[in-house]
């Protein structure tokens, strides 16, 4: 499969290229030259199917020949091995946890199948790959344990000093091997300048194969489209209308769910729900797109000023505002609003929540309102411990840690301090 740029400034180019790349020449992200809706049959025979035969139907198209059958195969078994299941939360409302895998946030998914592909590409290269990335928080931990020994593939995430919650810290900072942690002395702001800076520098690129893990790689965009099906196969069951409520960010995650609609699943609406971010919310009602500087929330992986992805879901509805309409409604609540939901979801239906997921929660209440016939399913994009203070103090009890933090929790943090740019490349160079 070949993939074009955004920007239309730059050649197209494979799978594997863009996986390398991160993003094209011209800066603009890789979209798929085409995709081939799945057949009616593969839909209808969706409940008797295992997820790895779902997700490798599902994904072969973008992938081509570039990777064999069989390794494909075992890339998928190897990502997809903890479960995603929709828990039923009211009589039309369920959640669809994805934090069953090893960090406890749906960004494993896409982690571990980019960090799979890129082992798989630079197999037999001389020259190693450095992926940079900058976190907040969540990104960080699951782009560390998913590239983890990856063999030609060293990975340095930098992270703000003091600014991720200490679960966060040591999840990124306690691997070793390939991983390196660079604790800037700065915000993430700062963080993801460097980053940026790091891409556009000759004297870097001449000597190292940079990339990026965020979501703007198709390695790491596309896989997170296969638990809309594995939770669309759970709905099926209930004979309503299904429609998907998402916490959005970068809107990486609500764009492959869309990716699944465009292969045919049949689910006509998105909701896209988000904190006082609400870049999108904003366009979606004047029609205006007004990148702003991010607020800080409680629900940190989503205070995002510019969302990177939005630009590929404009694409995929040919840039027509009643088109987007028509399949997305997006809402913005605030830090109580959050936390109201928190309180009513852990009282009223015994659920505890992460902020995330209180507010896509939220957005599918707005969204399901006066329509009794659609099922509705919230995404749950991470473990509520990773938010420990303010899911304790909002439900007012203690929670479990689970045994994949505690063990984490009692490892040794190593990091690098910076605080330059300058210290940055001096790095990476050395
Ligand atoms: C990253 C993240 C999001 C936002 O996902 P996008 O794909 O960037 O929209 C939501 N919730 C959690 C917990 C996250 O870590």
């Amino acid at each position: 499969m070949n993939y074009y740029s955004l920007n239309k400034k730059a050649p197209n180019t494979s799978f594997k290229d863009a996986v390398i790349r991160g993003i094209a020449p011209d800066r603009g992200l890789y979209f798929p030259e085409k995709i081939n809706p799945l057949t009616n049959e593969f839909f209808s025979i969706l409940d008797s199917l295992d997820n790895n035969e779902i997700a490798y139907t599902a994904i072969k198209q973008f992938i081509g020949d570039e990777i064999p059958t069989e390794k494909l195969k075992e890339i998928i078994k190897e990502v997809l091995d903890f479960n995603f299941p929709v828990v039923p939360i009211e009589e039309n409302i369920g959640t669809l946890e994805l934090f069953h895998g090893p960090t406890m946030a749906f960004k494993d998914v896409g982690a571990r199948f980019m960090a799979r592909c890129l082992g798989y590409f630079s197999e037999g290269n001389t020259n190693e790959i450095t992926v940079l990335v900058a976190t907040s928080g969540d990104t960080g931990g699951a782009v560390a344990n998913g590239f983890l020994g990856v063999k030609g593939v060293n990975v340095v995430i930098l992270y703000p000093s003091g600014k991720v919650s200490e679960i966060q810290e040591k999840q990124l900072t306690t691997l070793g091997k390939n991983i390196t942690a660079l604790e800037v002395n700065g915000t993430f702001d700062d963080c993801q300048a460097m980053v940026k800076k790091s891409f556009l520098d000759e004297d870097l690129l001449k000597n190292m194969q940079l990339t990026s893990a965020n979501s703007i790689n198709v390695a790491r965009w596309l896989p997170q489209l296969f638990y809309f099906l594995f939770a669309y196969k759970q709905a099926l069951a209930k004979g309503k209308e299904i429609v998907f409520s998402i916490p959005s960010g970068n809107f990486g995650n609500i764009c492959a769910g869309i990716i699944a609609q465009q292969l045919g699943m049949p689910v006509k609406h998105f909701i896209a729900a988000t904190n006082v971010n609400d870049v999108v919310p904003k366009f979606m009602q004047t029609g205006k797109y007004e990148p702003k500087p991010s607020k800080t929330t409680i629900s940190n992986a989503m205070d995002v000023g510019n969302p990177s992805n939005f630009i590929r879901i404009q694409h995929i509805y040919q840039n027509d505002l009643n088109i987007i309409r028509q399949n997305i409604s997006s809402y913005s609540f605030s830090d109580v609003e959050t936390k109201t939901a928190m309180k009513e979801l852990y009282e009223n239906s015994d659920y505890i929540a992460d902020p995330h997921g209180a507010i896509s929660y939220l957005g599918l209440k707005k969204y399901l309102k006066d329509k009794p016939n659609t099922y509705g399913i919230f995404l749950e994009t991470a473990h509520p411990v990773k938010f420990l203070g303010v899911v304790e103090e909002t439900i007012n009890r203690k929670l479990t840690i689970p045994s994949q933090i505690e063990k984490v929790m009692h490892k040794e943090k190593k990091s690098i301090k910076i605080s330059t740019y300058l210290e940055l490349k001096e790095y990476l160079l050395k």
